[in-house]
């Protein structure tokens, strides 16, 4: 594979298959023709599997990026129900004001941008308020790089009677997950990430039995997600898809199917703990305990001396692409992820252009 002439280091989008590019080059369609109801089939069985979903999940496409997905599953699945969010980071925070946007019947437990979910207070909280139906929180928060303990908390709320709904936006396709072992009931998830194809696309993956109960959405149209499922699953769309990026999700997704989820993972982790490992020596401060971390995405202290943007400007002049921490962190810290088709010679490129943090000050250009 050629070395791309700038390297994306940001959690996405991502680095390409050349295959993945090129699908979207196929023929124009109309999206009413079986050619691209077969598409769409083959597409939500593939991100089934790749969710860990055996025969009584089913998956459901979505025109639109990541946030499209978060927020239908949240506004269609917990309908006249009550949300409890936990909020440790800004998609977190994003989950939150999906619900209150829609005027869901919703509560927030906060426990601070790069600080792991407190079990005993989620229990407090399910055991005080017995009319809490659903449960959701972000799987990999990308804001700080830190991957929440999806089986705890979903085993806790299940022994409550309680639904979990998780934004995977950044972690299907590479972190452990897996629907059929009970590590959620529902999660959403986007093209672009570590599925690796181009954005435009998200999705839902749930219950069978959950699509064949939801009720129309009295607060959303676009999103409801009963719409979507009904259609695909009578071999149609609500909608206009976009179907360029639909051929090139499904090319992802028999990529992804064919190096496995588990490899994925340690090819993305190899890369990070290589960046991780070289910038420690270097002098860089790597964010959270190690048993925190993501497998494709570490949080980095910014040296005192510097602001994001000239270590941003430095590494772009070499072709480098990372990307900025947001919210509380936006000062203090950046970020690298090692998502999408990199390479070993990538990441010497990056160690390369990153400066000593021993040797300070001198930035030149
Ligand atoms: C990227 C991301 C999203 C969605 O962002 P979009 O810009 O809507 O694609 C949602 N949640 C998490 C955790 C993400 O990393």
């Amino acid at each position: 594979m050629a070395e791309p002439s700038f390297i994306l280091l940001n959690p996405g989008p991502v680095l390409l298959d050349d295959r993945v590019r090129t699908a979207m080059n196929g023929p124009d369609a109309c999206h009413r023709e079986a050619e691209v109801s077969a598409l769409v089939g083959r597409t939500r069985d593939a991100l089934t599997r790749l969710s860990g979903g055996d025969g009584d999940h089913t998956a459901v496409l979505i025109t639109g990026s990541g946030t499209a997905a978060v927020e239908s599953m949240i506004v269609s699945v917990v309908g006249s129900g009550r949300l409890l969010v936990l909020d440790n980071g800004h998609y977190g925070d994003r989950m939150a004001q999906i619900a209150t946007a829609h005027g869901l019947d919703s509560r927030v437990l906060t426990f601070g941008w790069g600080c792991p979910v407190d079990l005993d207070q989620v229990q407090a909280e399910l055991t005080g308020d017995p009319e809490i139906t659903h449960v959701a929180l972000v799987h990999h928060e990308t804001s700080s790089g830190m991957l929440n303990d999806l089986r705890s908390v979903t085993s806790l709320a299940h022994r409550h009677g309680v639904e979990v709904l998780v934004d995977a936006v950044s972690s299907v396709g590479c972190e452990d997950l897996d629907l059929a072992r009970g590590d959620a009931d529902w999660i959403a998830g986007s093209s672009n990430k570590c599925i690796e194809s181009v954005p435009g696309l998200s999705f839902v993956v749930g219950p069978m039995s959950g699509f064949d109960a939801l009720t129309d959405s009295t607060r959303a149209f676009y999103l409801c997600l009963r719409r979507h499922y009904r259609a695909q699953r009578d071999g149609t769309v609500p909608f206009t898809p976009a179907v360029p990026a639909l051929r090139a999700l499904d090319v992802a997704c028999t990529l992804l199917l064919e190096e496995g989820v588990a490899p994925r993972r340690s090819r993305y982790a190899g890369l990070t703990h290589r960046v991780r490992d070289e910038l420690r020596a270097a002098g860089w401060t790597i964010r959270l305990e190690p048993e925190h971390r993501s497998s494709c995405l570490s949080a980095i202290d910014l040296p005192h001396a510097w602001s994001y943007s000239q270590l941003h400007d430095r590494l772009l002049a070499r072709g480098i692409v990372i990307y900025a921490s947001q919210g509380p962190l936006a000062r203090s810290q950046f970020r690298i992820a090692t998502m999408g088709q990199l390479t070993d010679e990538s990441i010497t490129r990056l160690l390369a252009a990153m400066p000593q943090v021993q040797q300070p000050a001198v930035l030149e250009s």
